[in-house]
């Protein structure tokens, strides 16, 4: 069977094929560092994470997911701790990178950043200004909405009615309400590069199109991001990508995943309803988040509940449960058709999981020691597709026992070791951190101490 996935563009279904045979691009949205990533933000990086590794198996695959170390927001947050914006982007990509490895997401081929790409960026808004599609104004450089007949198609709205709904009221630089920025001028106190306009820094949208372009190329197979990016990030990347490429195709395929909700409320930092990635997995197997975020489709919204994460433990128990006591035997085995197949129809995580169930189920039943074998290296090879079960059965019941090492007793540790290696002592340093591991729990130095995990 061959891929299929959800365009928005299209607003269908389509069989996947990337534009060189063999080959696949894929740019995914990454975070705004400035704070840490919560669940609803993980949801993207563990559904694409999927996809890239479904990818993989049949195509070289170039993953890249930006950091977005420009933007008001990140200023506004550095001018609230008095910290270096520099230190504050550094701290929470590190975070972000490090709390998405706890959820089994693997790092992307590429992680441009923002601030390391100005000179594309400035070269990119030069374009559209030569070719009349953006114009300059008062130390701004706006996209002019209508030099792109298509604009609003990728989100389904219509320019028109949008103007004439429009009650935001217009900045006087700009010709049209819905022009957007491309360069804004920076205070002296403000992060700022030189440009031909000015001192001044991007756009947000301006960002994805320069950094895409540049190490995916023009035409991009795969664009991803959260639903909330449809309009208008996405919408603007493409209008001014194709603007700025003369008409090329800018992405052949755009997902979206749907909202990660509490309470049926979208998670969102500006509601304040938030549960940190950071924080959870102090308590919670990476796993179990990732099952949980994979338990619906990705497209549909999901509800972030205590019962879910029960739910998604209990899974996990079972399916560890069944493969318990066998040696993976063979980790060349292919994952089971129904697995491969259930991914391959728009990345339909609930079907996969289900299949993994029934091929659990007939192992717990099985008797012949050789079919076990196999069952078990197809459920771990099934496992390793969806980025589950990558833990050893026996530490995955010891970690998941609360009465193996408490959290008082972890630290307790945590702070001899610290003793030790004060003491030079790193013999006896590393004999805890092996010790810890041998109970599922993983420790971590960071610039604020050291964190610890349970892993299995
Ligand atoms: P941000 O840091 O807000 O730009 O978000 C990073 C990524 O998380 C983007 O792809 C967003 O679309 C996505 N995202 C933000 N909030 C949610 C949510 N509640 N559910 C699912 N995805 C989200
Ligand atoms: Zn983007």
């Amino acid at each position: 069977m061959t891929i299929h996935l959800h365009d928005t563009l299209a607003a269908e279904k389509r069989p996947f094929e990337p534009l060189i045979p063999g080959r696949v691009t894929m740019y995914l949205c990454g975070p705004t560092v400035y704070n840490y990533a919560h669940v609803g933000n993980a949801r993207p990086a563990v559904v694409f994470d999927v996809l890239a590794r479904l990818l993989r198996r049949s195509f070289t695959l170039t993953f890249a997911r930006n950091i977005t170390d420009v933007d008001d927001k990140i200023i506004a947050a550095a001018n609230e701790t008095g910290e270096d914006i520099g230190e504050i982007t550094a701290r929470y990509a590190e975070a972000y990178r490090s709390d998405m490895a706890a959820l089994g997401v693997a790092p992307p081929d590429i992680e441009p950043r923002a601030t390391g790409h100005i000179a594309e960026m400035i070269a990119m808004i030069t374009r559209l200004l030569d070719k009349g599609c953006a114009y300059a104004a008062e130390g701004h450089v706006l996209f002019d909405v209508s030099a792109y007949r298509d604009y609003g198609k990728l989100s389904k709205r219509d320019l028109r009615e949008m103007i004439a709904g429009s009650r935001v009221e217009v900045a006087p630089y700009k010709k049209a309400p819905h022009d957007f920025v491309l360069w804004k001028p920076s205070a002296p106190d403000q992060p700022g590069w030189d440009s031909p306009w000015g001192r001044g820094r991007p756009g947000w949208h301006i960002e994805c199109s320069a950094m895409s372009a540049k190490h995916l190329g023009h035409t991009i197979d795969i664009h991803a991001g959260g639903q909330d990016l449809v309009f208008p990030h996405h919408e603007n990347e493409l209008a001014q990508s194709t603007c700025a490429h003369d008409g090329e195709t800018l992405a052949r395929y755009w997902l979206h995943n749907g909202f990660l909700s509490m309470d049926k409320t979208k998670m969102s930092k500006s509601l304040g309803n938030v549960l940190l990635v950071h924080d959870l997995i102090r308590v919670i197997p990476g796993e179990v988040i990732r099952l949980a975020l994979l338990g619906a489709h990705y497209r549909q919204p999901l509800d972030w509940s205590d019962e879910a994460v029960d739910g998604a433990r209990k899974m996990l128990d079972r399916l560890y449960g069944a493969v318990r006591g066998i040696d993976r035997s063979d980790s060349r085995v292919e994952p089971p058709l129904a697995v491969i197949e259930a991914l391959e129809d728009d990345l339909n995580t609930p079907k996969a999981l289900a299949e993994m169930f029934s091929i659990a189920r007939t192992l717990n039943k099985e008797t012949r020691e050789h079919q076990r074998r196999k069952l078990a290296s197809e459920l771990y090879a099934a496992g390793d597709l969806l980025g589950l079960m990558q833990s050893d059965a026996e530490l995955w019941f010891a970690g998941s026992d609360e009465g193996v090492l408490s959290a008082p007793e972890i630290e307790n540790l945590i702070e001899q070791r610290k003793q030790a290696r004060v003491n030079r002592d790193f013999a006896a340093a590393d004999a805890i951190r092996d010790r810890l591991a041998a109970v599922g729990i993983s420790i971590e130095d960071g610039p604020d101490g050291t964190r610890w995990r349970r892993t299995g």
